[in-house]
């Protein structure tokens, strides 16, 4: 499997640190508002990339956080009148729905920011102790050029940086021993939530997070770090200087960066009016046509938002979801049941669809490709069954077209609706859970509910439910 790594600019061939594992991170969104679609871009991408490393039987360790304690936040809870961790909660649990609408599986774990204060004052002192960090005034800074190899990841220059990035000059800390360093600890300013530390009673910088949940969650190497690309400089050189001056080893082994979502070929901006969010999209089309558009183009190309992109999206998913409803009805209206041999060839025959979905997904994930290839396997299907084949056969056509689909995160076989007694009896069972303390159990049946649209209200007189 190649994947194309940024820090070295080619495609290498993915060896894992460890045999049958990966270890991946992914720097997750700022929560001060409904994630927009450009947020969801890495989210569905890097969903799909560990979703294909799970076929190819890796077990995944997926670990993408929460900031949910920086500059905007702060703001906008300002704004509100409510607290930042109030504000962060609510837009963290609206993710989460958003995230369940586009099938992007809940990481192995999410921490928040604000819950791994104590682990990164930890490692803001180790890397004082080390040198790579000094206080001033109650402000801890990264003493940058004492990291040589800064710059490796964006490929820039530290004296190109020094006479160029004029932004990256005028940062109004002029207590800071050189214009690069940047901050892994501020103290507060009135109204500001903060936590006490050995410099001051203040909040970390944005850096410091990833650097301290990824050694946290996944030890201090790891084999993948993904993220959009606007986060190659500064975040992603940041957490490379934090972690490999505290660790003394490679951060991470393949770094992996998204392109940009425009919108009507053009940034998608506050200020340009022209800001969507997952929500928005989600009451226009079924978020699942938004995760098919994302999967249409190349994860490193940038990718343009448009009405007739989404629409050719919309046609593409019901081709591949119109096959499977097919198969299914032909499956309840033959009467064979057994593969004949020559059913058994021609199912053999549609393996080539597979290898071609697989050699896409090997080459850097080309979902594009690997897309054609389901359409491929979906032409074959439609053009090599019909009621005289046997349930079997139709059976395993479905099941090949269903698992290719599942692993671009696809859902494409129509939903079975669960019947009123089959909710009824789960309702039961969760009360007497619930009643026996059972807890886990209580929320695994309101949650797998859910998941089949089905929502639970406790109300005085008893639980009700209702689809939603
Ligand atoms: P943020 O909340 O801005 O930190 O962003 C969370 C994630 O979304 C990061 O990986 C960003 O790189 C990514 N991202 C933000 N805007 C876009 C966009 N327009 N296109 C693609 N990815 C984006
Ligand atoms: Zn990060």
């Amino acid at each position: 499997m190649k994947l194309y790594n940024t820090m070295t600019r080619k495609k290498e061939e993915f060896q894992p640190l460890e045999e049958g594992k990966v270890k991946m991170y992914v720097c997750g969104p700022t929560v001060y508002n409904f994630i927009h679609i450009g947020n969801a871009r890495p989210m569905i991408i890097f969903d799909t990339v560990r979703r294909y490393f799970e076929y190819k039987g890796y077990e995944v360790n997926f670990v993408s956080n929460f900031t949910d304690v920086d500059d905007k936040i702060i703001k906008k809870a300002n704004e509100e009148g409510i607290s930042a961790e109030e504000l962060s909660q609510h837009y963290i649990e609206e993710c989460k729905k958003d995230m369940a609408g586009m099938n992007v599986k809940p990481a192995t774990t999410h921490p928040l920011a604000t819950q791994e204060i104590g682990g990164m004052i930890e490692m803001i002192a180790q890397l004082i102790e080390k040198g790579y960090a000094y206080e001033k005034n109650g402000t801890v800074y990264f003493r940058t050029r004492k990291f040589t190899p800064y710059g490796k990841l964006s490929h820039k220059n530290l004296d190109d940086l020094r006479s160029g990035g004029r932004s990256l000059l005028v940062s109004g800390e002029d207590e800071k021993e050189d214009p690069l360093d940047f901050v892994l600890w501020k103290p507060k300013k009135e109204g500001e939530p903060s936590w006490p530390s050995p410099w001051s009673d203040g909040r970390p910088g944005w850096h410091i997070e990833c650097s301290e949940m990824s050694r946290k969650y996944l030890g201090e190497q790891i084999d993948i770090h993904a993220g959009g690309e606007d986060l190659i400089f500064p975040h992603h050189e940041n957490e490379i200087a934090q972690s490999e001056a505290v660790n003394g080893k490679e951060f991470a082994r393949y770094w992996m960066h998204n392109g940009f979502l425009n919108i009507d070929n053009r940034k998608m901006a506050k200020s340009l009016g022209n800001f969507r969010t997952v929500r928005e999209i989600g009451e226009q089309y079924d978020l699942q046509v938004l995760r098919f558009f994302m999967l249409s183009a190349h994860y490193r190309s940038p990718l343009n938002f448009s009405a007739e992109l989404m629409q050719a999206a919309k046609n593409g998913l019901e081709r591949i979801c119109t096959a499977a409803a097919n198969l299914k009805y032909l499956m309840g209206n033959t009467k064979a049941e057994e593969m004949t041999e020559a059913e058994e060839e021609s199912f053999a025959q549609s393996e080539q669809y597979v290898k071609e979905f697989e050699a896409a997904m090997e080459d850097d994930f080309n979902t594009a490709d690997a897309v054609s290839a389901i359409f491929e396997l979906v032409k074959f299907a439609n053009t090599n069954s019909s009621t005289e084949n046997s349930k079997a056969y139709l059976k395993a056509l479905l099941e090949r077209i269903v698992k290719l689909s599942d692993v671009l995160g696809l859902i494409v076989e129509p939903k079975e609706e669960l019947l009123a007694e089959d909710i009824e009896a789960l309702i039961t069972e969760r009360q007497a859970a619930r009643k026996a303390k059972n807890f886990a159990r209580a929320d695994e049946i309101r949650n797998g509910l859910l998941e089949k649209g089905i929502i639970l209200e406790d109300t005085r007189e008893g639980v009700k439910w209702r689809r939603a």
